[in-house]
């Protein structure tokens, strides 16, 4: 299939064309006729599988025909980007504006930790698309900047790390300022209850799309897995990074604290690394990322929520300082390296309490990982056997179920 086949106009696929896309991926092909359609969609696809071009794109070709007179009368709202973080909102506004560069339809991004009075002024000048985090949306609306009474469309998108950050109740208040009458879009990476339960209360006779390339990217990935004492993973890592891994390398850490320290701890060693977590400005966040982007420094050291839905291209290893307690999330890690059928390295370090995640992950991508024990820091031998020989599963389905960890999970963020 190809982008001409989707009833997309010539200005769009003059700009899709200059961005380098060949042929919509899947899930641009599922969405992109059925957003045309003017119908509600639930998406289940992560970043990198294009799904931000998959709404970006049937929403310009909506508002194209409009644009002229729209921009008579003074442009009002009438499609609005709801995004969990500031990257994201800043990152899908860069895709809307790639775009829509032979068109006159404007976006704007807003989102909070930077100044709010320039935001104001390019509102009040009107504009078309709108991406904005729901905090500094609700309070904009509440100064009376904005005007959500004309948006047709509107996108919730990564939906259930927006639910995942206690964003439920801005949502639904966002949902209800604009227009009754109005096309309803969620991506989320997974679908879980809680995602399930607010598309029923807000969308209305949704299609459904699922694209799962998740489990499978990960087998063009070399999985390599380091058994080590929690005390000694940061001596592994230095050694690591000393002696195995190269290039461009994206450090996963749970905790804003984890990724402080590591930071500091690699900087003192001399490596040249950055870090991205919820706790920095957006000046910084967007330093770190630029830093990285244009390779001057190799090393980004991040947590999960703030490398969420980022688009960080051509990286040659993923390290998983900490294992995650979900198995999907490894997979969306690990993801990051080996795109576009270019092979990657993923390390990971594993201590005595996450020997339990390991199998669960091995079960998910259908591969055992391979350990490594060439390494000056092994785990006691003994706990490694209890893991591979005599997993306790029932203790482990047990834990990850529990409400206490849930809740425990959400305080890491
Ligand atoms: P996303 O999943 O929206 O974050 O997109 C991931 C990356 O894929 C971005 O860098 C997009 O520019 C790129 N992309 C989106 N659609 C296509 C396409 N049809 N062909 C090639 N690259 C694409």
């Amino acid at each position: 299939m190809s982008f001409k086949d989707l009833k997309l106009n010539r200005p769009l696929l003059r700009a899709v064309a200059e961005a380098g896309y060949d042929n919509p991926t899947l899930v641009q092909e599922k969405t992109i006729p059925l957003v045309l359609d003017k119908k509600d969609v639930i998406v289940s696809a992560q970043t990198g599988t294009g799904k931000t071009a998959s709404f970006a794109l049937p929403i310009l070709r909506l508002l194209y025909d409009r644009q002229e007179a729209s921009s008579k009368k003074g442009k009002k709202i009438k499609a609005l980007v709801i995004s969990p973080t500031r990257e994201l909102a800043s990152q899908i506004q860069e895709n809307f504006k790639t775009y829509s560069s032979y068109t006159t339809l404007s976006s704007y991004a807003i989102f909070g930790g930077t100044a709010i009075e320039p935001q104001k002024e390019i509102l009040k000048k009107g504009i078309d698309i709108l991406i904005a985090t729901p905090g500094r949306l609700l309070d904009l609306h509440k100064q009376d900047i904005i005007n959500l009474d004309y948006v047709e469309t509107l996108v919730l998108d990564e939906a259930d790390l927006m639910l995942d950050m206690g964003f439920v109740d801005d949502v639904k208040k966002i949902e209800r300022l604009c227009p009754k009458e109005k096309q309803t879009l969620l991506f989320s990476a997974t679908i879980p209850y809680k995602v399930e339960q607010l598309a029923n209360s807000i969308l209305n006779n949704p299609k459904r799309i699922e694209v799962t390339q998740n489990a499978s990217t990960s087998k063009n990935v070399n999985q390599l897995l380091y058994y080590t004492p929690k005390k000694d993973k940061i001596e592994l890592c230095l050694h690591l990074l000393r002696q195995t891994i190269k290039g461009n390398i994206v450090i996963f850490r749970r905790t804003k604290y984890g990724v402080e320290k590591l930071e500091q701890t690699l900087l003192k060693n001399g490596f040249s690394a950055a870090s991205l977590h919820g706790d920095k400005s957006q000046t910084l966040r967007q330093e770190a990322l630029t830093n990285f982007k244009t390779k001057k420094v190799n090393i980004l050291i991040a947590t999960d929520v703030a490398a969420r839905g980022i688009d960080i291209k051509d990286l040659d290893a993923v390290v998983n300082f900490d294992l995650p307690n979900i198995p999907e999330t490894y997979v969306h890690r690990i993801g990051r390296t080996a795109r576009a059928g270019k092979s990657g390295m993923a390390y990971s370090m594993c201590s005595a309490d996450e020997k339990l995640y390991i199998k669960d992950i091995e079960q998910l991508i259908g591969l055992q990982l391979q350990v490594i024990e060439d390494h000056p820091y092994l785990l006691d031998p003994k706990a490694k056997k209890e893991v591979h020989k005599s997993p306790n599963k029932s203790k482990y389905k047990k834990g990850r179920k529990s409400e206490a960890s849930k809740k425990k999970k959400k305080r890491w963020y």
